[in-house]
């Protein structure tokens, strides 16, 4: 019993060493390629770190260098310390290009979204650019217009304010008369005397002030447009001849200097004798030396006269339009035979009719 535990005992053994045998050979077997790795990359940095240190120390070595230049010859000595720093720099070089190029990369997008926003901005600044172009034709053409309505007002004004300053009226003061006679409810116009309104009527804008001259224009065309029709600038015979001029002359009674208020106008007796103006009867009746006699406001302080008539169709305060029938013509008074004493007054003085007359010829002929 105990020669066969011993027979196992043996055999055991003898297994058990093989196996660790078996065992040992395996580990050896695997490990043999991995050592191999790893004595080869050993000796590779080992190599690495020797061909680097051989790198340095050749790059550190303190070294001559020889310039030659136009047959001169500099000699320039580079310690360990100034490569050092050379290669340093070259380093720190490099490491900023990647990293600026890295940079640049990431930022792409963003640049690419600030290049559209630069060309919408340029797209904008171009339309500005048209805008503006058509907006400089625009004032040329405005420019025209208002300076051609300046002209054409002005051209007007001229040929009104001739023809009032011809009957010997002040234009200024009539123009001043007619924005004070706007009803209540028109522009406010504070009070003034007719000296300082013909000082702000008679200023003459500059060139810039375009609006204030255009204002002006029409302001002063408005009042002469208002003025006009209310001057008599016709006669009141249709046919006629004069027969004693305004001023002084003889007087056809008693033979001595006198002036004379008016001009006497020779026609048939009972010929119609018609206003020179729109306006209102003031007088219709006999006054001593005039006999029958009408005499009528047409506003801005200007009237006429109409004396030595033969009869009187209108009364006092009737409204009478232009060339509208007020008597016939007569003797009636201090006259030596027919006809028509006929007075134009401005602010009760009397003014030369001839004149008036004249100048509402050459309105008509225009006209
Ligand atoms: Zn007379």
């Amino acid at each position: 019993m105990l020669g066969y535990l011993n027979k196992v005992i043996f055999y055991l053994k003898r297994q058990l060493k093989l196996f660790f045998k078996w065992l040992h050979m395996l580990f050896e077997w695997l490990l043999t390629p991995l050592n191999k790795v790893i004595f080869y990359l050993k000796r590779q940095l080992k190599l690495l770190f020797e061909w680097l240190l051989i790198l340095f120390k050749w790059l550190l070595t303190p070294r001559e260098i020889i310039l030659r230049q136009r047959d001169r010859i500099y000699n320039l000595k580079l310690s360990t310390k100034i490569q050092g720093c050379i290669l340093s720099f070259i380093i720190i070089f490099f490491s900023w290009m990647v990293y600026s190029s890295l940079f640049y990369v990431q930022f792409d997008e963003l640049i690419a979204i600030k290049n559209k926003k630069i060309s919408a901005l340029t797209d904008n600044l171009l339309l500005a650019k048209e805008d503006q172009k058509k907006l400089g034709v625009l004032e040329k053409n405005y420019e025209k217009t208002i300076s051609a309505f300046l002209e054409n007002t002005e051209s007007n004004l001229e040929t009104i304010e001739k023809t009032i300053i011809a009957t010997g009226l002040d234009a200024n003061q009539l123009v001043g008369r007619s924005i004070r006679d706007i009803p209540s409810g028109g522009p406010f116009i504070p009070e003034m005397d007719e000296n300082k309104n013909k000082l702000v009527l008679k200023f003459k804008p500059k060139k810039n002030q375009t609006s204030s001259r255009v204002n002006n224009n029409i302001k002063r065309l408005e009042a002469l447009q208002n003025i006009m029709p209310s001057l008599p600038l016709v006669a009141p015979l249709d046919y006629y001849w004069v027969s004693s001029n305004y001023g002084k002359r003889k007087d056809p009674i008693n033979k001595r200097d006198a002036l004379h208020y008016g001009i006497d106008l020779v026609a048939q007796t009972s010929t119609i004798v018609g206003t020179t103006a729109p306006g209102m009867v003031t007088f219709a009746g006999k006054r001593s030396k005039y006999g029958k006699v009408v005499e009528i406001d047409h506003g801005y302080g200007i009237r006429t006269r109409y004396g030595h008539l033969h009869s009187i169709s209108k009364k006092k305060g009737e409204v009478v339009g232009f060339r509208e029938e007020i008597g016939k013509l007569g003797s009636s008074g201090r006259a030596t035979g027919p006809h028509l004493h006929y007075e134009i007054l401005y602010d009760y003085k009397a003014l030369n009719p001839a004149k008036f007359i004249n100048a509402g010829k050459n309105i008509f002929k225009k006209g």
